[in-house]
């Protein structure tokens, strides 16, 4: 953990731009899920949502993916002990499925150092011992293949653990589960769904016994399927015919104003993405907001970025109306369903 007075200079070599910060840190930003290096100019995240580390692979390894503007990951590091660990990291990213080679004595064979040194310098960096590390990226790769894999013991092989007996010691502590009820957690949604054709192309509905979890426009009852398949790979997934009246409510809600049907969601969020999409339930049929003014809709008027991400991020197409919000010069900008249904839609809505 960072002292609190170092993270607040941090802070402040973010609000400045301070280029001379530059490969001492980044800073990470969890409504987007990108990492940047202080001079970043890209737009300033609010501070609650900022998160920093020492290097890049440490913000890698928590789940942020390099800014693509100020590409973090080629600024010089400073300190050629932080440097030392980014190699290490990548070395360790790069052999997590083989854990004979990321003992420290493999570790200090490859990077010609003691053993004692590089594990004290790893743990000064990064908090954590090197091992602890390795760990960590075997959980997240066990844990994609998890969902992915035909069968626990693949996976456990696949994710370079030694022995299944090993795996369910450490992993069911991890995991707070056994690996199979983690699996079988994932396996056993139930979804029902409509591909029903609309104007607007084939509209999918989908629920779970919980809600609503996808809506989308397709070119296709084919791809509208396939969408949903690549979304929920392991549900058992079935037509479902009454479902048709509800996609037809949904369309004449677009088409001439009827109210939407009332639905549960039942889609991961973070708090910043369900804030941003109730707010989008609030624009009338017939009217658009820009970016920044469902930010300022929400109390975060400098998160208009994060608010486009959040609307990139929707699920539900039409039931969470992301299509009514566009550009400050009125352009449309991007919509996951394809430009030219955002358009029509919104010919539709305000014609
Ligand atoms: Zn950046």
């Amino acid at each position: 953990m960072l002292n609190p007075e170092s993270a607040e200079l941090r802070w402040q070599a973010v609000q400045t731009r301070d280029k001379e910060a530059d490969g001492e840190f980044v800073y990470a930003v969890r409504t987007t899920h990108i990492y940047c290096r202080p001079s970043c100019n890209s737009r300033q995240p609010n501070r609650e949502n900022v998160e920093f580390f020492a290097l890049p692979a440490a913000a890698e390894a928590a789940g942020y993916r390099a800014c693509k503007r100020c590409q973090p990951r080629s600024a010089k590091l400073t300190n050629p002990r932080i440097e030392l660990v980014q190699s290490v990291c990548d070395y360790l990213n790069e052999h997590a499925g083989n854990s004979s080679e990321t003992t420290l004595e493999a570790l200090a064979q490859q990077f010609h150092f003691a053993p004692q040194y590089l594990q004290e310098t790893f743990r000064s960096v990064l908090g954590i011992s090197p091992r602890q590390y390795a760990e960590a990226r075997r959980l997240d790769h066990f844990k994609n293949t998890l969902r992915a894999a035909g069968s626990v013991t693949e996976a456990i092989y696949e994710a370079g653990y030694g022995s299944p007996s090993r795996v369910y010691e450490k992993a069911t502590q991890q995991l707070g589960m056994t690996p199979a009820q983690y699996r079988q957690q994932a396996k056993g949604i139930q979804i029902n769904y409509t591909a029903h054709p609309t104007h607007y192309g084939t509209l999918l509905i989908a629920l779970t016994d919980r809600g609503v979890c996808a809506v989308g426009l397709y070119d296709d009852t084919p791809s509208a399927t396939a969408a949903l398949i690549h979304e929920y790979p392991q549900a058992s997934i079935a037509h479902d015919e009454t479902l048709a009246s509800l996609a037809q409510r949904v369309v004449e809600h677009i088409d001439s104003g009827a109210p939407l049907p009332d639905l549960r969601w039942d889609v991961q969020a973070t708090a910043f993405q369900w804030k941003v999409w109730q707010a989008l339930t609030r624009i009338p049929r017939g009217e658009t907001r820009t970016y920044g003014e469902v930010a300022s809709a929400i109390g975060e008027p400098t998160a208009a970025r994060a608010v486009a991400a959040a609307c990139g991020s929707n699920k539900l197409a039409l039931i969470i109306p992301c299509h009514r919000v566009i550009g400050s010069s009125g352009e449309l900008r991007g919509y996951k369903w394809g430009i030219e249904r955002k358009r029509e839609l919104l010919a539709s809505e305000q014609g």
